[in-house]
């Protein structure tokens, strides 16, 4: 494992910190808020009004207008339009157009400062004869216009005002609607804003400022909190902060304290590895040299039992060992698939009968039922060293039942071979774990046993460099089962056909 000692020292980092950055942004935004209120409220504040009533004045002409077609236009319907704008209007029909415009009033609602009451009634008939003229000229039959005091029109002396004129005909006959309303001057409006922004900009940046330091802390304390104990994660310890008012910051603490635990039990499972190969590997070289010098010195104690018992320690040894190569070959990725395709149910046939003849004299049975031929595209050895595996663990934990039953079924796309026994079985709590590296269930009698510890790691790296599923399921006392499944082959044709093998 990286010692903290050993790791080089951080190198200086110029980025701003986590609260910094909050700080920053909180407050920047809020300066673009504060700025865009005073555009929209003191610069434009004239356009805007202008634009909000002219908008106001288009939609009363319509509905003016709709009223008039369905016939539901009078002075009750009307007042209750336009009132809120207070808005005054009057609608106006065409009798005549020419030699000179004629009109008559029909309808009117005004409100102070009605244009047709500030104006004599000789000037306001001229207003409605170009009115008209200029409505007729226009394609849409609508001109609005903003009259100011210094436009040189005959309402020069009235205060600033907006004019909307819309002609408009209903069964053959022509209406002029006049809409007209005083402007509110803008500059003492303008000028109370101004007075009520600056005093809102004072209080809201003081606002933004305690706000944008209280967020930018309690997002930025935490994270600081985690990034400290973290420090001290190489050597594989990790003291979660406080939980943390967000949920990404309690899950990252979450996380680094299940990478804290990773690292301590890796740790720990290195530890194990090297003391328990030390061992395996130094009781059967015990073995051998004891019994080799006792066979030097006493010329009786030469007999083919001992000499047999120095070579099954030997091969022992070189099984162990080669064990080993092979784990750390896969585990290195050196390991290079020798794939053909082969039938997995003649594999598991033949070992299962050689195991038989083997095991068969120390009162093992084994029983194979099949589903029939099983072709895959796998490295025959790897999935050979697979099976063996599997069954040495079946033989070596079968306690006193020694009956192991292998099975192998078929799906439309997968063969899944089963290996069953009825001995010691496996702790539940101990099943995640049984295929991690030397890890031994019965750790008091582990040297006892006969297996190096790391025949199911073996099992799982095989497995997995095919992408294949795995399992095993257990009771205590009861038995133990492995099943893994490898996709199959699909060309069954050039196979031999299905058999059955039961005992
Ligand atoms: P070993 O060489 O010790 O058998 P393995 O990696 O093959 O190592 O197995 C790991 C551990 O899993 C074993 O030590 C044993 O405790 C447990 N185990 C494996 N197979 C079985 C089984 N069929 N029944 C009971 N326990 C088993």
């Amino acid at each position: 494992m990286s010692n903290a000692l050993g790791a080089e020292p951080h190198k200086k980092n110029r980025k701003p910190q986590i609260h910094t950055g909050i700080f920053v942004w909180f407050i920047s935004f809020s300066l673009f808020i504060i700025g865009l209120l005073w555009i929209l409220q003191i610069f434009f504040l004239d356009d805007i009004y202008l634009y909000t009533t002219r908008n106001g004045m288009q939609s009363t002409a319509s509905s003016i207008a709709m009223m008039q077609e369905k016939g539901i236009l009078n002075k009750e319907n009307l007042v209750e339009l336009v009132e809120n704008h207070r808005f005054s209007v009057a609608v106006h029909k065409i009798e005549a157009a020419s030699p000179n415009v004629v009109t008559k009033e029909m309808l009117s609602v005004n409100f102070t400062g009605a244009l047709a009451e500030n104006i004599t009634a000789a000037d306001y008939r001229k207003l409605l004869a170009s009115l008209y003229e200029r409505t007729a000229a226009s394609p849409s039959g609508t001109i609005s216009f903003d009259v100011r005091p210094t436009q040189n029109v005959p309402t020069e002396d009235l205060a600033s005002r907006l004019v909307y004129a819309f002609l408009h005909p209903v069964n053959g006959v022509e209406y002029l609607t006049v809409i007209d309303t005083e402007l509110v001057p803008i500059a003492p409006t303008v000028a109370l804003l101004r007075f009520m922004l600056s005093v809102f900009t004072g209080l809201f940046i003081l606002l933004a400022l305690v706000l944008a330091y209280i967020a930018s802390r309690s997002i930025s304390s935490p994270l600081v909190r985690i990034s400290r104990a973290a420090k001290a994660l190489p050597s594989g310890s990790f003291t979660p902060p406080d939980k943390a008012l967000y949920r990404e910051i309690d899950e990252l603490s979450d996380t680094l304290g299940e990478v804290a635990e990773e690292l301590k039990r890796s740790e720990r499972f290195q530890n194990e590895l090297i003391a328990n190969v030390s061992h395996d590997l130094r009781t059967p070289l015990t073995t051998v040299i004891g019994y080799s010098e006792v066979m030097r010195d006493f010329e009786n104690e030469r007999t083919p039992e001992n000499c047999q018992l120095v070579i099954d320690e030997a091969r022992r040894l070189t099984d162990f060992v080669q064990d080993l190569l092979t784990l750390s070959r896969i585990q290195a990725g050196a390991a290079v698939h020798q794939t053909e395709v082969f039938d997995l149910d003649g594999l598991l046939s033949e070992t299962v009968d050689r195991y038989r003849r083997l095991k068969g004299v120390a009162g093992f049975t084994f029983t194979y039922q099949s589903d029939g031929a099983a072709p895959i595209n796998a490295d025959k050895t790897e999935l050979s060293q697979v099976i063996c595996n599997l069954l040495n663990n079946a033989v070596n934990y079968s306690g006193d039942s020694r009956r192991i039953e292998v099975y192998a079924e078929l799906s439309d796309t997968h063969v899944t071979v089963k290996i069953r026994d009825f001995g010691i079985g496996i702790p539940k709590s101990e099943l995640p774990r049984i295929f991690d590296r030397y890890y031994k269930v019965d750790k008091t009698h582990e040297r006892a046993r006969v297996g190096s510890g790391i025949g199911l790691a073996i099992v799982k790296r095989i497995l997995e460099s095919y992408g294949a599923d795995y399992g095993a399921e257990s009771e205590l006392h009861v038995g133990s089962l492995f099943r893994f499944s490898m996709p199959l082959h699909k060309e069954v044709a050039l196979l031999p056909p299905a058999k059955e093998d039961k005992m």
